[in-house]
């Protein structure tokens, strides 16, 4: 259980504090922070361990991204430890280009699927082998206190992949853990690949009890397994949507399901930025 680590989980207005303020008070308390960014309609959560060091998971597909990360490290100290890439969506990976360009970025983190979209493609080419780091199902991160634990796709189902898979099936689901904060990231994965996750992993996700959940697909019905999230039973239910979308997202099932298992709901097209911290 994280609540006695946590201090704070609001949103929005997280940045009321001027940044010099905010990385001053930030680095006396060496607080681990989760930030799900306001990037539109796609996914970008920013993870700083109590030392400072930096994971960013997805980066939207625009600018966003980059005026964010522009403020917490500006150019020309911008480093990123590691990115783990979900899928090769653009609303996932486009703002992650602009960021591989400017930034010094340690390690580059995907799975490696098939993919014909030629300016995918040319984003993964251009980053040098030496910083390319595959990952699949049951590989591990450590960076400082955080472990990630990667828990999709297994990699048999990587090798027998066809080019025309559903990338959505294939994101990387990972399991972040701090101490005892737990938060399960899920790209944009569908309720059969959770429910997969659950049969093969049940007992890790009981022990860790997940605190945080990345509501997958941008609250769409596809990610809505009921019985996993009866079972995961999360604190908080985070949802990376953009406001006015035009695909009508989050699905009102999806937010009345989370309601009746009494998941607390934040959004960034209501709630902007999401942070939380934890110590
Ligand atoms: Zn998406």
């Amino acid at each position: 259980m994280f609540r006695k680590y946590v201090l704070l989980a609001f949103v929005s207005l997280a940045y009321i504090f001027s940044d010099n303020l905010y990385r001053q008070v930030r680095v006396r308390k060496q607080m681990f922070e989760l930030d799900v960014i306001d990037v539109g309609q796609g996914d970008a959560i920013l993870i700083t361990s109590n030392k400072g060091r930096r994971v960013l998971v997805d980066g939207g597909d625009g600018y966003d991204l980059d005026a964010y990360i522009n403020k917490v490290t500006p150019v020309p100290f911008c480093r990123i430890d590691f990115i783990i890439m979900t899928h090769t969506h653009a609303d996932h990976w486009e703002g992650l280009d602009r960021i591989m360009k400017r930034c010094d970025v340690r390690v580059f983190t995907f799975n490696d699927v098939a993919s014909d979209s030629a300016t995918y493609l040319k984003f993964v080419q251009n980053i040098p082998e030496n910083k390319k780091l595959k990952l699949y199902s049951d590989s591990k991160i450590k960076v400082d206190n955080i472990i990630i634990t990667i828990l999709w796709p297994d990699i048999a189902v990587l090798k027998t992949q066809e080019l025309s898979s559903d990338a959505n099936f294939l994101s990387t689901v990972a399991l972040v853990s701090y101490r005892d904060f737990d938060i399960l990231l899920t790209g944009d994965a569908p309720a059969g690949v959770l429910d997969k996750i659950w049969a093969e992993k049940e007992s890790m996700l009981q022990n860790d009890k997940v605190d945080v959940f990345k509501v997958p697909h941008h609250g769409s019905i596809t990610g809505l397994s009921e019985k996993f999230l009866t079972n995961l039973s999360p604190t908080y239910c985070v949802i990376s949507v953009g406001e006015g979308n035009s695909y009508g997202l989050p699905d009102e099932d999806v937010l009345s399901f989370l309601a009746e298992i009494k998941c607390e709901v934040y959004r960034t097209d209501s709630d902007g930025n999401i942070e939380f911290k934890a110590k």
